[in-house]
């Protein structure tokens, strides 16, 4: 039977509560059980596909092709377990579900009402999730903080669900912040107290709180939040600010976080086994050496934006012993090749990651070039890889003008194209190429040798493709199309195999990367940046 784990955050918004229930996970999965973790977001949007990355950060794709809130990559990748679908549940998902129902007829005549039709469409949503993956222990983060208008719904479901499944199945973990005073020299508890009221308000007793904070907590303190917020003492954890993420978990299972929350869900403790963990993050604190890695992107101003293109490239420098410095290069600068020339001086690698629509574009086609004519590493991501094939179209292969279809649709060499079954879709959410597809990558290619294996499986998310009709023009110049689709229709990887690592994807390899088992296009950038 699942046991259920509430995290709720309270106080500030942005408190770390998706890491803080990914390090749950990753205790748990250290002792055996399995884990899922779920993710509910209170805003309308049906998913985050259509919110800009200013907004929202990265939208993470699942191997089933849901476009999901950024949180789900820390969830997979701190506790090594592929998500669907099942796994984000927005506001606007249950809503447009229980209108569908409600136009059908389904509710024969009966007031549609957020309680109970609401909670019980977000209650179901628990339960499919228990049901599709039987896990042993399963977390929901609520998105946002208690006393929100738009998360009542969900905070209101929760109440019900906890008091359905009885004493010992269900928690509740608040997660707050504990404010410092320098002119007091104290760590202020007060608004977490309240947080707590607030929470208690909507019928919800926390088992367990998390504060965050920048400093140690006295033991008064302690003791003082678990009088005032009702909770055992070794259930008032303390999260600090931490250098990396990939600390967390076990600065939680130094508190014997883990144990606690057994105890409440009347599980027996078991040995957890975290001897490669903390080999990973001793690897992480004291690197031997430091690489300095471009991104040259437009949404760099927020590197949330780019998330697990971020982790993958620190995975793989873990993997080297090394940290990676990571230079943001606005690819609008790029622009100008004299001012390309300047910023991509001082990197030893560089990845043109994904993203939509012509801004930046020209720059990005000078990153690339720097790279190609200098052997700087480079790894393009979806369309970073669109870049690439433009990029050499244009430069080497004699097609001046080559564009992609998306920035110009009368260009001479439409080398980029939309796909033939994008031609006749005009509704943006949900509609691209999602989720996994395999590739059959070319025997003997820098790909393949990388990846040790010559099938693979990789996650997608784009709505143009390589033109077929221009293949073989642009590998006559010398780009080798070393990934296709199985049918052969699809390319997926395309590659320079005299330079040192000159390899893109059309899909987004960064998805799959974890940090005990770096993803094998980030390790070989970051292999081949090493030598520089
Ligand atoms: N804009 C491109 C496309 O839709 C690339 C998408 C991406 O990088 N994710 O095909």
């Amino acid at each position: 039977m699942t046991k259920y784990i509430f995290i709720t955050g309270g106080v500030v918004s942005s408190l770390g509560k998706g890491i803080i229930a990914a390090s749950l996970g990753r205790l748990l999965r250290a002792r055996g059980f399995s884990v899922i973790n779920q993710k509910f977001d209170p805003y309308i949007n049906v998913d985050p596909g259509t919110m800009s990355p200013f907004q929202h950060g990265e939208v993470f794709v699942t191997d089933d092709g849901a476009e999901t809130d950024l949180d789900l990559g820390h969830y997979e990748r701190f506790t090594d377990t592929s998500l669907g679908k099942l796994n984000n549940v927005t506001s606007g998902s249950v809503y447009s579900h229980v209108i569908r129902k409600e136009r059908r007829g389904d509710y024969l005549g009966g007031t549609v009402q957020v309680i109970p039709h609401i909670t019980n469409e977000i209650k179901s949503r628990i339960n499919g999730a228990s049901k599709q993956f039987q896990p042993d222990f399963q977390l929901i983060e609520i998105g946002g903080t208690v006393g929100d208008i738009e998360s009542l719904p969900f905070v209101e479901a929760i109440r019900q669900f906890k008091a359905e499944a009885g004493i010992g199945n269900a928690i509740s973990i608040h997660c707050t912040l504990l404010p410092y005073l320098p002119t007091s020299g104290e760590l202020k508890t007060k608004p977490s107290q309240h947080s707590v009221n607030v929470l208690r308000s909507y019928g919800i007793q926390p088992e367990v709180l998390v504060c965050r904070t920048t400093k140690p907590i006295p033991k008064t303190e302690k003791e003082k939040l678990a009088l005032f917020c009702s909770v055992p003492k070794e259930a008032v954890i303390e999260c600090r600010d931490m250098k990396s993420i990939y600390e967390v978990p076990l600065a939680l299972e130094a508190q014997n976080m883990a144990k606690v929350v057994l105890e409440m869900l009347r599980v027996p403790d078991k040995k957890a086994d975290l001897k490669d963990w903390e080999k990973l993050v001793d690897r992480i604190k004291n690197p031997k050496k430091t690489v300095k890695v471009a991104i040259a992107g437009k949404y760099t101003k927020l590197s949330d934006a780019y998330i697990s293109v971020v982790e993958s490239l620190k995975h793989a420098g873990y993997a080297n012993d090394a940290a990676v410095d990571i230079k943001w290069i606005n690819s609008e600068e790029c622009v100008d090749e004299a001012k390309c020339k300047e910023l991509m001086q001082d990197v030893k690698a560089v990845v043109v990651p994904g993203g939509f629509g012509i801004r930046g574009i020209e720059g990005k086609l000078n990153v690339i070039k720097y790279a190609r004519e200098n052997n700087v590493p480079f790894l393009g991501l979806c369309l970073g890889m669109q870049c690439a094939v433009i990029e050499y179209a244009r430069n080497v292969a004699g097609l001046k003008g080559a564009n992609s279809a998306e920035f110009d649709e009368n260009a001479p060499y439409p080398v980029i194209d939309l796909m033939l079954e994008q031609k006749n879709v005009h509704a943006y959410g949900g509609t691209m190429r999602l989720g996994a597809y395999d590739c059959i990558l070319k025997k003997g290619s820098k790909a393949a040798k990388a990846y040790g294996k010559e099938k693979i499986s990789e996650r997608h998310r784009h709505r143009y493709e390589v033109n077929n009709e221009y293949i073989k023009q642009i590998s006559d110049a010398g780009l080798v199309f070393s990934g296709m689709s199985p049918d052969g229709m699809l390319a997926e990887v395309v590659e320079l195999p005299k330079l040192d690592w000159f390899v893109a994807s059309q899909f987004h390899p960064e998805f799959k990367s974890r940090p005990e088992k770096p993803h094998p296009l980030f390790k070989g950038l970051i292999d081949a940046a090493m030598k520089k």
